[in-house]
């Protein structure tokens, strides 16, 4: 049984989707005025692989993500730039596929564009105006919150509490300070569109509300994800909009990953601790930080270290080396029994970790349990005993499969070359002959041609340096 921590109950609670075998999900996506960086990097990876896991499970997932393609952070950086806000944007979104693309994320199914969609935000405004949720003040469009009885309930807030810290920023023309904009009105100079209260552009908020509920044919959905920093004011605002356009429950389960901090800093480029993921990438492979990224869970914090990013890949290349060594290894049907048991327990824990609110961080030690097996049996393919073969191609296939769940790919790019391999094997078996003056011979030139290689318990493991 699946289940998932909902931020809405604050419990884990089992998912049921709410027709059939069919999962609609939304995700946040960025506001593309700078390039992507470690935070984003987290939360596309998390849901990845809660799309990647439900896919897994038999369900069919719609996984729809947005692009604020405007913005004031937008309409600032292309002036500062001397460029059209549309260039700006499609210049960030196209870096944005590029990373997330290295770091195996699939595609959505649906990149909705706010200023592709300014008919449908209207639309959606007009009807939370027509239920009496909205009002207009001088071309300006205001969501009445007081109206809206159960707002708070996501961040758990209560209304006096919120009252207290609200201003009316100058310039607003809202009649509650805890009022927020659902329409701009046109300041001089920024991107505008026609709307029936004169020229303007969206609040922030009305964009994922208008198009999630657009491309899931205005009804509930399943679930809607994004980092914890969106809890307030962004998802509860969402909410207190699409439940007054709607007249019932806009999502049934609310997920949020956690933060990203740079050894223990909150990451700012102030404090000069701000990678962008083209940096990171230029030291490390995608996959390295991918692997680090799935070795925490997703609603706890992840502090990232060169430490933790050198373990990630330390164990990373534990794992492509032995699929490396084992890649032209063919059954030959000597092994007596193959009905396993271990792999089955293997398989069935790691299924029970995702299973419980998609604890990855679990999942990998099933992961690196099937990595020590296979080390095993490849230590009994080198002494030839009798069914290592059958035993490596069993582990060797069920391993794939798991580190696909995952999103860990091998590709083509961090392979170990062939002459290496063979070196590592002509090293292993001087290892086993003891002959050591021969074996640090060969770990000298493997280092020459630009590789480490490590002696573990569960096997030797070779590393790109
Ligand atoms: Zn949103």
């Amino acid at each position: 049984m699946l289940t998932i921590h909902n931020t809405l109950s604050g419990k884990k609670e089992e998912f049921k989707p709410l027709s059939d075998n069919n999962v609609n999900m939304y995700v946040c996506g960025i506001t593309p005025y700078d390039e992507v960086h470690l935070g984003h990097a987290r939360c596309y990876v998390v849901f990845d692989i809660i799309r990647r896991y439900l896919k897994y499970k038999g369900y069919t997932v719609k996984y729809v993500q947005n692009f604020t393609d405007i913005d004031d952070k937008i309409i600032n950086r292309s002036n500062e730039m001397q460029i059209q806000s549309s260039e700006l944007a499609q210049k960030y979104i196209d870096d944005y596929f590029v990373q997330m693309r290295k770091l195996n994320i699939v595609d959505a199914d649906s990149y909705p564009r706010v200023t592709q969609k300014i008919p449908e935000i209207i639309e959606f405004i007009k009807k939370i105006i027509d239920n009496g949720y909205g009002y207009v003040v001088d071309g300006d469009v205001y969501f009445q919150v007081r109206k809206f009885k159960d707002y708070g309930k996501l961040s758990k807030r209560n209304i006096e509490d919120l009252k207290v810290g609200a201003r009316v920023l100058p310039g607003e023309k809202k009649k509650d300070p805890l009022d927020f904009a659902l329409w701009k009105k046109a300041k001089d100079g920024e991107p505008s569109w026609d709307s029936p209260w004169g020229k303007g552009r969206p609040g922030w908020h009305i964009e994922c509300s208008a198009m999630s509920l657009k491309e899931f044919g205005l009804n509930t959905f399943d679930i809607h994800g994004g980092g914890q920093d969106l809890i307030f004011p962004h998802h509860e605002n969402e909410i207190a909009q699409s439940e007054a356009a709607l007249g019932k429950q806009f999502v049934k389960y609310w997920i949020h990953n956690g933060f990203v901090t740079i050894n223990k800093e909150k990451m700012s480029k102030s404090l000069g601790n701000f990678f962008t993921l083209r940096e990171i990438f230029e030291k490390y492979e995608p996959m390295v930080v991918r692997y680090m990224l799935l070795s925490q869970h997703y609603r706890q914090p992840l502090d990232f270290t060169q430490e933790k990013l050198q373990q990630s890949k330390n164990t990373y290349f534990g794992i492509l080396n032995i699929l490396e060594k084992t890649k032209n290894i063919l059954p030959d049907g000597t092994a007596d029994h193959i009905n396993d048991t271990t792999i089955k327990n293997y398989i069935q824990n790691f299924e029970n970790s995702m299973d419980d609110d998609f604890n990855t961080a679990e999942s990998l030690a099933m992961i690196h349990g099937i990595v020590n097996m296979l080390n095993g049996f490849y230590n009994d393919f080198l002494e030839n005993k009798k069914g290592a073969k059958d035993w490596i191609v069993l582990y060797r296939n069920k391993l794939l499969k798991l580190c696909d769940i995952l999103g860990l790919s091998f590709e083509q790019e961090l392979k170990i070359p062939e002459n290496i391999l063979k070196l590592s094997e002509e090293r292993e078996q001087a290892r086993k002959n003891k002959n050591w003056k021969l074996s640090d011979e060969i770990r000298q030139k493997m280092k020459e041609l630009g590789f480490e290689v490590e002696d573990t318990k569960s096997g030797t493991r070779i590393i790109k340096l």
